[in-house]
């Protein structure tokens, strides 16, 4: 149990990677905000889980990533709650598939307040504390499409560069203080969010289900496999380790192979 004095934020965690990390987390001890949407109950029955399986504490933070002031609350919240945020993971994301000329401007906005600013607020809340302790952990889950680009998805590949570049801009400012910042950057994994694009894919490109399941989205991983959440969240508990303490500022992606061609 490496992280048994810690207490990690990790946003976007009632579903897919978020709360494979969150629970990754606490099975190595960290107390643990949970933070995302979804049904109350199945939301409380996962934060309860987590206590009960890990004998950590949890709790749900309902803050919205589009919202500064409710970001910035909720890093209080772990602060007040567990006595210290050490642990920082921004990984609330959403994806919007469509042609540029028809994407819509409250979706581009959408994206980028959640995938991309939500960090720099949550961040900004969060390292005067990690500074004052002298140690500190920031991973931001970016993606594949923070290194690469596909057609129709300008507002989420805008946003994940950016987030490559906040995370390489904090990790110089912040090298000094015990922080460590880097960013995962998963190829296909299968959770909601991959689910939930297929069905705009399959109109913006005029494919059937199972054409944009093994014609675009396996197509781009060299190992046809789509990465799972557990494999995520262990890299995300390697990135909390001692032996991660050198590594910062990186862009570390797992995704088959992917960005290698
Ligand atoms: P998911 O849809 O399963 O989970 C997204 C989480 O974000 C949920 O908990 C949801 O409630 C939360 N969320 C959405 N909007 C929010 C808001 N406004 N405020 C607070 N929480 C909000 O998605 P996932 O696949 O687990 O994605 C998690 C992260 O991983 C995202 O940043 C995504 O871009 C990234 N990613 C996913 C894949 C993939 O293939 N699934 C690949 C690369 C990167």
């Amino acid at each position: 149990m490496i992280l048994r004095s810690r207490s990690a934020v990790v946003t976007g965690s009632t579903s897919g990677i978020g709360l494979a990390i969150a629970r990754a987390l606490a099975k190595e001890g960290a107390n643990v905000v949970i933070n995302g949407f979804g049904d109350a109950g199945a939301i409380e029955k996962e934060r309860a889980g987590i206590e009960r399986e890990f004998g950590v504490k949890a709790i749900h933070s309902p803050a919205d990533m589009t919202k500064p002031r409710e970001i910035e609350e909720m890093v209080r919240l772990g602060e007040r709650t567990f006595g210290s945020v050490d642990i920082l993971v921004n990984n609330a994301g959403i994806q919007f598939v469509s042609p540029v000329e028809d994407f819509p401007v409250e979706k581009w906005d959408q994206i980028i307040a959640i995938n991309l600013s939500s960090a720099f607020h949550a961040i900004r809340a969060a390292v005067p504390g990690m500074k004052a302790r002298g140690w500190g952990r920031i991973i931001n889950t970016a993606s594949a499409h923070s290194l690469v680009a596909s057609p129709f998805k300008s507002a989420y590949v805008a946003a994940k560069h950016g987030i490559a570049g906040l995370t390489k801009t904090l990790a110089l400012e912040v090298a000094t203080h015990g922080i460590t910042v880097n960013c995962i950057s998963p190829g296909y994994v299968w959770t909601p969010l991959v689910e939930k694009q297929i069905p705009d894919t399959m109109k913006a490109r005029g494919l059937t289900k199972e054409q944009v399941i093994n014609d675009v989205l396996l197509e781009a991983q060299p190992t046809k496999q789509f990465v799972t959440v557990d494999q995520v969240a262990a890299l995300a508990v390697f990135l909390c380790s001692d032996a991660a303490s050198q590594i910062t500022g990186t862009n570390l992606p797992m995704d088959g192979g992917w960005t290698a061609e």
